[in-house]
């Protein structure tokens, strides 16, 4: 069964909460949702039952670091007028789905999930012999394919990972999608089109089946997603009879591709709370001038008429994000001719850094003191997810043969 994506212009994206946000996070997946909010659909997530499935033993801080990501989100420019902001235990239907999922999916697949056992063994302090670990990708793509996404934003490694989703939605859609009079139902759908954007419908239609003809697809899914006129269900039936296929009811998400700049910690290893490393969103000026001033620089450069090497030092991967071309020329110049010093080199990163992080932390300071504000934002958001994965679920139990 193929892919009706592309037909809705959905961005579904979820982060394990962490308490504080950092600069990794910042640039390495906040800034792409700040642009995406713009641009398509965008459901963004605290995906907090996902921290169960590696935390189970230690759930107390789960809720306080939710609210302190989501004060990071906001503060950050991520836009609750854009985006969808909730939280996944909120949306209930997430687990349902993902139980009836479980049903049809070959335990094969879970297992060879790349992450599983590699994460067994970078966490070998903790049990991970769990159905809730083994499961957790399946979540994932309970949380993905119950709001129709479109686009999935992943990172290379990540890919594989939304491949299983999207087999699992061919799976599914497979299984039960194939009503015994889908022919008859989807053309009685086609009415609903109205007289002239029908014929137009069954011309895409043919132009397709007969000659393969793209445009004429996209055109008819165009047709079809233009006509509020249709239920959920005879808009998933028009588009399969379309395609020639039978009903799709999950929709396969797309991966989209995300290159992120790299963002070294203070010793030049993966930013990351736990190698105590980070710059957070929220650290006062003083700490983060100080924290940059000793940050880690190329070995090579012992003393000050040492030359170095940048692609040797974390700095320059600073500088890649924040200065301009003539700096970053200086920078190399000056760095391997000894023509600088490191605190020199290090000032314009600092700067910039400040000023980047000033007027967050402001934003979050007035998002600290009003937690009803976030609770609010919070709650519209976990309205607009649920009347979608409601629908889905409806689409779903009768599919199945649930009702
Ligand atoms: S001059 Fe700059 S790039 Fe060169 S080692 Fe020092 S901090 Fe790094």
């Amino acid at each position: 069964m193929s892919s009706v994506a592309g037909t809705t212009n959905r961005v579904v994206s979820g982060m394990r909460p962490t308490g504080s946000m950092h600069l990794g996070h910042l640039h390495g997946a906040l800034k792409n949702w700040i642009r995406l909010q713009y641009e398509f659909d965008c459901f963004f997530f605290v995906a907090d039952w996902h921290a169960l499935t590696t935390h189970y033993e230690d759930p107390a801080g789960i809720q306080e670091s939710t609210h302190e990501m989501v004060i990071d989100w906001l503060a950050a420019g991520i836009n609750p007028a854009s985006a969808t902001i909730f939280v996944q235990s909120d949306v209930i239907e997430h687990a349902e789905l993902h139980l009836l999922l479980s049903m049809i999916t070959p335990l094969g697949w879970l297992e060879r999930v790349p992450t599983y056992k590699d994460q067994q063994e970078k966490l070998k302090e903790k049990d991970l012999a769990t159905y809730g670990f083994l499961g957790y990708p399946l979540l994932q793509s309970a949380d993905v394919l119950i709001y129709h996404a479109s686009y999935v934003p992943v990172g290379e490694d990540q890919v594989a990972h939304l491949e299983m989703t999207r087999e699992v939605a061919r799976r599914f859609n497979h299984l039960y999608g194939r009503e015994e009079d889908f022919d008859k139902k989807a053309l009685r759908a086609t009415r609903l089109l109205g007289h002239n954007v029908r014929k137009d419908y069954l011309d895409a239609r043919r132009r397709y089946q007969e000659q393969g003809d793209v445009a004429a697809l996209v055109s008819g899914q165009t047709l079809v997603m233009n006509c509020p006129r249709l239920t959920v269900a005879d808009r998933d039936r028009l588009l399969g009879y379309l395609e020639g296929v039978g009903r799709t009811i999950l929709v396969e998400p797309e991966p989209m591709l995300t290159p992120t700049p790299r963002v070294p910690g203070l010793d030049g290893q993966k930013m990351s709370k736990s190698y105590g490393n980070t710059i957070g969103l929220r650290e006062e000026p003083e700490s983060i001038d100080k924290k940059l001033r000793t940050m880690q620089t190329d070995p090579a450069r012992v003393r000050r008429t040492d030359p170095g090497d940048p692609d040797k030092c974390p700095v320059w991967d600073y500088h890649k994000i924040y200065s301009d071309e003539t700096t970053c020329q200086w920078v190399q110049e000056g760095c391997r001719s000894a023509g600088i010093g490191c605190l020199e080199c290090k000032r314009p990163v600092i700067d910039a850094v400040l000023a980047e992080l000033e007027p967050i932390r402001e934003r979050a300071r007035v998002h600290e003191q009003d937690d009803d504000a976030v609770r609010t934002i919070l709650n519209e958001g976990r309205e607009r997810a649920r009347d979608i994965a409601r629908e889905t679920m409806d689409d779903v139990r009768e599919a199945m043969g649930l009702e």
